[in-house]
Formats: C-alpha cells, structure tokens, sequence
C-alpha cells in the first residue's frame, strides 16, 4: 500500500512553509520551561492551550500532584485508528552557562543546526508533531485518524505523576497505539523505530561500624572496616565474569524473539570505532555478549558511586568508621522493579545483615512492544514516504522512557520515533536540532497520520 494522495499536497505544505515553521519553533523554544526549578511550566503549558485549540484541537490543561499536562485531542475520523502522540514541554536546566556559545534562550542558527535548550529534548520534537497535525488541518480541514496528543511537564524530573495520570484518565486516553518522538536517531544517524525501553531502580548501600573514625594502626586488626564490608558484599552480587549473582534476579527474563534477534542483526555496527571513542581497551564482562543483546535485553548492575574514607593529598593511616555506595539497575521486560528491590534488599540481608539498603523512590518500568504488531508496517511505511529510507528497527531503547504507561496501563502498543540529530547534546549545552532533523520530523510526523488514517480501527 502505497501513501495516500492526500499526503502529496500536505508534504507541499510542509516544504512551503519551511523557513515559517522554524520561525514558529523559534518563538516557542524562547520561552523557558524548566520544571526542576518550577521556571515557565504555567506559562508554557497555557502558551500551547492556546496554539493547539487554534489549530483546531479541543485543549485542556490538565492538573497533576506536579505540573499539569497538555491534553488536545481531535476525534471526528469514526472507524479510523486512534493514535496517542506523547511528548513533553519541560526542559532541562541550561547550567553550565558559561559552556553556551549562544544563550540557551535565545535559539541561534548555526551550520544548519538550530541552538537552544530542549530544542532536541523535547519541544522541537513535538512542536514537529504539532505541525504536522496542523498541515493535515489546514490542507484538507481533517485529518486522516483520531488523535490524542500529550504533553508532559514533568519529564525531565523523572515523570512523578504520569502513571497515576494515566491510571485516573484511562477512558479519556483511550487509543490504539502511542507514538512518541523523542531521543536521538540511530548513533550512525540512520532513522530508528523503537520498540520500548529498558526500566530502572536505584539504591544505596550503607554500613558503620565504629561511632568513629579510628588509628588504622592502634585499632587496625581489631575495629572491622566498613569499606572491606561493602567490597565484599559486592563482590557477592557480580562476580568477574560479568553475571549477576542475586537470587532470581533474571527470572522471568525472555530470551528475545527471532523477530528481535533478526533487527538487531541490522543494527549498524563498528565495535573498535566505539572502543576508540572512549578510548577503551576493552568491553564490560563477558567479553562474547553481542553489544546490540547488550543493550537491548540484559539488565545491569552499575555502581554509580563508591564513597568512604581518605582520598586528599599525601596518606592519612585512617581506619573510617562509615561508607556507602550508590547503586542503580536498568531492567529488561518482565523484570519488576519493586520485584527487584525486594530480591535486592533479601541478598544484602543474608550476605551483610549490618548493612543498611535503602531503595529510592524514583524508579521506571521497562516495557516492550512485539516487533510483530500490526503497526509496525504502516510506521515503517511513514518513514519510507517522509525520509526515503527505511528505518532500523531498535527492540528496546537502552535509556529508560515512560512508555510503560502505555504498555502496562493503557495495554496499548508503544512505538518510539526519535527525530533528533545523534549529537543533539540534550541535557547539555549547546543542544541543538539540526534544520533538516526539524524538517523531515515534520514529514514523518504527517506521514504517519497519512498511514494510520488507511487502516481500520482494530
Ligand atoms: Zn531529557
């Protein structure tokens, strides 16, 4: 099935107006919305209440514990698919200022890349969602399916209140797919769908032992050493090999499917490249894992920090009486976070019962679509007609994403479609889009409204 006639004079559109829709995104991107310091949220929020309801949606600012989400939706296509488009309008923090070489609210052009923070992450992603739903609009006074866009304010904080969201507005979000364009393309730069994303769970290890610090040597031998304690508990959760040595940590785990196996096959790769751009001299343990399998369907163990002791100039013959370590663990489909935590906390009982484990609040859900699901073919399609090429297909994104939202809540399938450029330096400075990322976002953005609008409402 080839796109529809519809899609030409939309894609005429969106090539006439070029240089006008990247006035428009400069407009937007001028005002700030970072939500970790509460700076422009109301104010953004109300900006595209306003744009949305006049190109056509019915709009609502909706509140949460947190900032409120944007809510526009268009629903006049009986019998089409209804798409669920995700996004969100808050930023990261600019700092450090000084790295900018022009002011991250003021959006500069630059080499045919667009400078400004969250230009990549995420308004100029969505902004180009926005676009093409307002070209289907005002070409053809409809568009092609049933729409729910929303818009987060809080996704840059963790996304706190986005599943009691969704899990209080079920019926009102109800839709057949979500869609988010958000994150990087592919690393080589080629265009990516992604099929879901791995979760993650952090936790910290605490132990004291002595009320405080002693004379390594007037004590040393006799005093034990919270340091060696947590060295050894540890080494009880990962040995060298690289397997992680908790009790049913990998339960339930599913090898990946031949569909799954078959893209990443696909999947551009120059392992010594990589190594060179690290400068490393070798991979993590084991050394025979493919790194795509890496990636996509194995979880982790990181040690994020490692804090206790002596570390200034010269020796201090110390022994500390208290250290700790930060951990955190990136999930693959069906491994649960609280399932985890517990298993967790159980190994560190056992193994180190002085040990304190403190889980943190903040954690995200993996969650998976089947590379099979029928909306596969009409995305890849979007992509063909919109960019030329053919896009990779990606299981599981490696970063954790809110999708599980959809997935687990919703039931509904999850598809992630990243238009920024592979060094968009998102949450740092200098983030930037470059112009044609911008353009063919928009692009595939009315493509895949042109495609959904062809099949029937399952
Ligand atoms: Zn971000």
């Amino acid at each position: 099935m080839a796109s529809s006639d519809k899609l030409t004079p939309v894609f005429e559109h969106i090539d006439t107006n070029r240089s006008a829709f990247l006035d428009r995104l400069i407009a937007y991107l001028r005002h700030p919305s970072i939500s970790a310091e509460n700076i422009g949220i109301t104010e953004v929020g109300e900006l595209l209440v306003k744009m949305l309801t006049e190109i056509g949606l019915e709009t609502s600012l909706m509140p949460t514990e947190g900032h409120p989400m944007v809510v526009a939706r268009w629903e006049k296509a009986p019998g089409k698919p209804t798409v669920l488009l995700y996004g969100h309008y808050d930023v990261q923090p600019p700092d450090p200022l000084d790295k900018w070489l022009s002011p991250p609210f003021e959006p500069t052009i630059r080499d045919g890349r667009l400078y400004a923070r969250g230009v990549g992450d995420n308004k100029g992603q969505h902004f180009a969602q926005i676009l093409a739903l307002e070209s289907h609009l005002k070409v053809h006074g409809a568009l092609p399916c049933n729409v729910i866009l929303l818009l987060e304010g809080e996704e840059e904080v963790g996304s706190p209140n986005i599943a009691g969201f969704v899990r209080a507005n079920k019926d009102a979000l109800k839709a057949d797919l979500a869609v988010t364009a958000d994150g990087p393309r592919h690393a080589s730069g080629a265009a990516a769908i992604k099929f879901g994303s791995r979760g993650v769970v952090s936790f910290e290890l605490r132990c004291r032992h002595a009320s405080r610090d002693v004379h390594s040597g007037n004590f040393g031998g006799v005093v034990p050493n919270p340091i060696w304690t947590l060295v050894h508990l540890l080494g009880t959760m990962k040995n060298e090999a690289g397997e992680i040595t908790i009790a049913g940590f990998e339960d339930g785990i599913e090898p990946p499917s031949p569909e799954e196996l078959a893209a990443i096959e696909r999947l551009p790769l120059d392992i010594e490249a990589f190594k060179g751009s690290l400068k490393l001299a070798r991979l993590d343990a084991p050394a025979e894992r493919p790194f795509y399998d890496r990636l996509c369907f194995r979880p982790t163990l990181t040690i994020n920090g490692f804090h206790g002791g002596y570390g200034g100039p010269g020796t201090k013959t110390v022994l500390p009486n208290e250290a700790f370590v930060k951990c955190d663990i990136r999930l693959v489909h069906n491994q649960d976070p609280q399932d985890i935590l517990r298993k967790v906390a159980e190994h560190v009982a056992k193994h180190a019962p002085e040990v304190e484990f403190i889980a943190a609040d903040m954690g995200m859900q993996p969650s998976k679509t089947p590379i099979a699901s029928p909306f596969t073919a009409p995305l890849v399609r979007a992509f063909v007609a919109a960019q030329g090429v053919e896009p990779l297909l990606i299981p599981a994104g490696f970063g954790s994403l809110p999708g599980y939202v959809f997935t687990k809540i919703l039931g509904i399938p999850a598809f992630v479609t990243p238009y920024a450029n592979p060094d968009e330096a998102n949450h740092a400075p200098n983030e930037n889009l470059t112009l044609d990322c911008f353009h063919s976002g928009i692009r595939t953005g009315a493509a895949l409204l042109d495609e959904l609008g062809q099949l029937q409402a399952p």
